[in-house]
């Protein structure tokens, strides 16, 4: 089996319905192929999603999936993974998801450390809902819900993450899904919390292929993924969109290690938990 036919393994029968030419699809079409290069099979990978148009991804797979509610697939995700750390585990959703009614899990998931990877399908609107505008739409977005155009400054997701700790921090397009397969891969091989920001234009309501294309560029060569402020100086540089991986900490112990590290064996936990009821018996 070649690497393609070997990617539609971990397809589902359930075929997407998202718009033609959805940045999406690539995001879908990317994790598969980083998957089966990376020859995990389909029942040790688990997906949680949020709301909108990314959350119906997992159901698009043959792996695990939960379809969360709005801004939880960071807590779903660390769940799945501390339950079953043997597990490959994603979290996945767009920018209104994950950056307002979800972000404050970010710096959390950041700061623990979770084994996991978090992918950001960023398209710059709240898109299932009609194209209100989201923390990452640029000022002066107009739309139904913006008439006048807004006001407020975007999110840099980029340069947040930087800063809230995170230990592989990555951004990849839709427009170059084999550079995002190759980000992926690398994420999925990270010992720790990876955050993907992927562009992914809507085309239904915000087409930015032609503008990111114009922009797109991978990190300049040489760059030092270890120092956290050449990776703030890629994040903050707008003129440009950079593909790769911005900053990556290596030799990190993620969560689920740690933990394991400090609290008692399984027998002793069950043994404590029974005391611990006893305890609180009339
Ligand atoms: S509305 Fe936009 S984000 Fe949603 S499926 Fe269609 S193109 Fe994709």
């Amino acid at each position: 089996m070649n690497i393609k036919e070997r990617a539609k393994t971990y397809r589902s029968d359930v075929k997407p319905i998202w718009c033609p030419g959805c940045g999406d699809y690539a995001v879908l079409n990317s994790l598969t192929t980083a998957l089966a290069e990376l020859e995990i099979p389909p029942e040790m990978v688990a997906i949680a999603s949020g709301i909108g148009c990314s959350g119906r991804f997992p159901a698009f797979t043959s792996a695990y999936g939960f379809h969360g509610v709005h801004g939880r697939p960071l807590p779903l995700a660390t769940g799945m993974k501390m339950a079953n750390p043997e597990l490959t585990v994603f979290a996945v959703g767009g920018d209104g998801d994950g950056f307002s009614i979800g972000a404050g899990h970010l710096p959390h998931a950041a700061r623990r450390d979770v084994d996991l990877t978090y992918i950001v399908m960023d398209n710059r609107l709240y898109s299932l809902t009609k194209g209100q505008p989201s923390p990452t739409s640029p000022v002066g977005t107009k739309r139904k819900a913006s008439p006048y155009g807004t006001v407020e400054t975007p999110l840099n997701p980029m340069a947040m993450m930087i800063a809230y700790g995170a230990t592989f921090v990555a951004q990849a397009f839709s427009g170059k899904p084999k550079e995002m397969t190759k980000v992926i891969e690398e994420a999925i091989q990270h010992k720790g919390f990876s955050f993907v920001h992927v562009l992914s234009p809507c085309v239904t309501f915000y087409d930015t292929y032609r503008q990111f294309r114009a922009i797109a560029t991978p990190v300049p060569e040489g760059h030092d993924y270890t120092d956290q402020v050449k990776a703030f100086e890629l994040a903050l540089d707008e003129s440009k969109l950079y593909l790769g991986v911005f900053y990556k900490k290596e030799d990190t112990i993620p969560f689920h290690e740690r933990l394991n590290s400090v609290r008692p064996e399984q027998r002793d936990r069950v043994t404590l938990m029974r005391e611990l009821i006893d305890y609180y018996r009339p």
